[in-house]
Order: structure tokens, then sequence, then C-alpha cells
């Protein structure tokens, strides 16, 4: 049984950075780089996502345009197409979406709004925890 959605935001916290569709790309790379994070939402109307944009966004943008592409609004780059899950899906769930879509963030929404964001590092973590639990466990049987 793989960790859900909402049991590794209870552990890790629901803070989500976001910016809105004007800001910089250098902007957005101070931000990822002071908040130490790989991806940042990009917020639209009452809460709801309008993009998601990468540091991968961001080695594109520069590899395409050059480095004045730092002075265009995060929303000529962003992925707007952003696939998100709620908090029931599970750890396997996200491992499977993410090793498959080739991507390293999924925000997570409920009711529609946006509730906390799952990296593949928080997936990694979360896996390793159930292995080493599984591996507890399977010790515990064989000297008991
Ligand atoms: P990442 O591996 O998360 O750095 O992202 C690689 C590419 O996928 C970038 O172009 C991102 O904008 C995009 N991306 C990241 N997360 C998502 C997501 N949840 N849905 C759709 N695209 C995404």
């Amino acid at each position: 049984m793989s960790v859900s959605v909402k049991a590794m935001l209870d552990q890790k916290g629901r803070n989500v950075f976001t910016i809105g569709p004007h800001t910089t790309l250098g902007d957005a790379a101070h931000m990822l780089h002071e908040k130490k994070i790989g991806a940042v939402i990009i917020a639209g109307v009452e809460g709801k996502i309008a993009g998601i944009l990468s540091e991968r966004d961001i080695v594109s943008a520069i590899a395409r345009h050059g480095a004045e592409c730092l002075m265009q609004p995060v929303a000529s780059v962003m992925t707007t197409n952003v696939y998100r899950c709620n908090e029931e899906a599970t750890a396997n769930d996200l491992m499977e979406v993410m090793s498959a879509r080739r991507f390293r963030h999924v925000p997570v929404e409920k009711d529609g709004k946006l509730v906390g964001m799952i990296s593949i590092g928080d997936v990694v973590k979360s896996r390793i925890r159930e292995i080493e639990q599984e591996a507890e466990h399977i010790k515990a049987y064989i000297a008991g």
C-alpha cells in the first residue's frame, strides 16, 4: 500500500511558492535559487493554476533565445497544460506519472484550489521510508 499525497503533505507542509504571469524569468530564477526549489506555480485568478515554470524552462529559454530572455515574462515560456493531482493520489501514482511524462513536480488541488506541491524528491523520500518500514516488519517477523 503506497502512501497518500495527503499523508505526504501532512509530513512536508502545504506551502507552495507562486508568482504572477508578468514576473520576469530573471526574477523567477532568483526565486528558485533563494527558496531552493526547482519549480514555481504561476497563479491565475481565484487561486487557480495558470501554469508551471521549472528550472528546465529557464535553461531552455536561455539556450534558445540567449540571456536577453531573462527580461521576458514567465507567461511566455511556462507550461500551461499542467498535470495536477488530488490528495487521494499515492506516491506510486506520482512516481509513474513523473517517470512516464518526464517532469518532477506535481501540484496538488482540492476543490479546484492549489493546496500543495509534490516533487520527485518527496516521492523518493516517501518510497525509501516505506521500503525501510517493510524491511523492519520482515526482520521482526523472522526474529519473532
Ligand atoms: P521538471 O522536470 O519538473 O523540471 O519539468 C520539466 C518540464 O515539464 C518543464 O517544461 C516544466 O514546465 C514541465 N512540467 C513540470 N511539472 C509539470 C506538471 N505537473 N505538468 C505539466 N508540465 C510540467
